[in-house]
């Protein structure tokens, strides 16, 4: 099979386009489409520092790598959550790939800022483990970011991640969520770092297919905590879908896109009040990292 483009030998299928790609125009055809996420979505400007989470999986790996070729200032942010094993190798990568390429890396451990891993934390508090995991992270992210200067925190969600949140969310008609569900998370005028997420128009296939062909090293095993996950059988319904009908999974996530502002129109939120502990916007008095942190006995 031959390259769509410049008719070299092809290396990789792209049955979503009826063709194929060689690894420069597959590489040209992925960078083409991140440059698209970020000027639809308006997700920053040229030049603008960008906070990249990189967990050691392939999205945000290749996301990162993405945002440097395309000259963007980067810095990487890591948190070791602290599950054993995995979060040893995840960081391992994560070090691996910012030393190989002179990069700038913030890593923060769990283990040694409160003694404890996310799974003890949540078992302390009597949280389902993804649950405590997302409040700390959402906390953190947006801490570094707003104390470094950070006005943007990219993450490497794929397109395959939102279909299946998209699907989720539909199947248990989780309004509040569908109303919020996009791709640049708003900064409500300075209080958060925007959250963007420049991956959203790619799969999770081609994705690992440049991770390949750019020797981008990373961990394949999932959170050992994300077994059993609902997400899991989504993606496998939806890649089901794929198969019969290419194309199928990118225009479920579009359409949704396109429709949402007149099918879940957003409210104006009540204007949120500052967490008494640690300044972050909040519902009440204080904000769920810091309910959770305090039920641990932690500071
Ligand atoms: Fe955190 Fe692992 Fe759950 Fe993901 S699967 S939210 S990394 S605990
Ligand atoms: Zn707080």
């Amino acid at each position: 099979m031959k390259c769509r483009r410049c008719e070299k030998p092809a290396a990789i299928k792209m049955p979503r386009h009826n063709s194929a790609f060689c690894d420069l125009c597959f590489r040209d055809y992925l960078h083409k489409q991140v440059m698209k996420a970020i000027s639809d979505q308006r997700m920053f400007e040229d030049g603008q520092p960008i906070l990249v989470a990189v967990s050691g999986g392939k999205d945000s790996l290749v996301l990162w790598d993405i945002l440097i070729k395309r000259g963007y200032p980067t810095v990487g942010l890591h948190l070791n959550l602290g599950i054993g094993e995995y979060s040893r190798i995840s960081q391992a990568h994560v070090e691996k790939f910012a030393r190989s390429r002179d990069l700038e890396l913030i890593v923060q451990s769990y283990q040694d800022d409160y003694g404890l891993g996310v799974v003890d934390i949540a078992k302390e508090t009597a949280r389902p483990p993804c649950s405590a995991c997302g409040t700390m992270k959402r906390h953190h992210f947006n801490r570094i970011a707003m104390e470094k200067g950070f006005a943007v925190v990219a993450t490497g969600h794929n397109l395959d991640d939102e279909a299946a949140r998209l699907l989720g969310n539909l199947l248990n008609w989780q309004i509040p969520y569908l109303k919020k569900q996009m791709p640049v998370l708003s900064d409500e005028g300075g209080k958060w770092a925007r959250k963007v997420k420049p991956l959203y128009r790619l799969p999770e296939r081609e994705i690992a297919a440049y991770a390949v062909l750019n020797q981008i090293d990373y961990i394949i095993e999932e959170c050992p905590m994300s077994k059993g996950a609902k997400t899991f059988l989504y993606k496998e319904m939806l890649n089901r879908l794929e198969e019969n009908s290419p194309g199928s999974k990118l225009q479920f996530y579009l359409g949704f896109l396109k429709e949402r502002p007149s099918a879940f129109p957003q409210q104006i939120e009540a204007e949120t009040q500052r967490c008494a502990s640690c300044g972050q916007p909040c519902g009440g008095d204080l904000c769920g990292y810091c309910r959770l942190i305090q039920r641990v006995g932690a500071s």
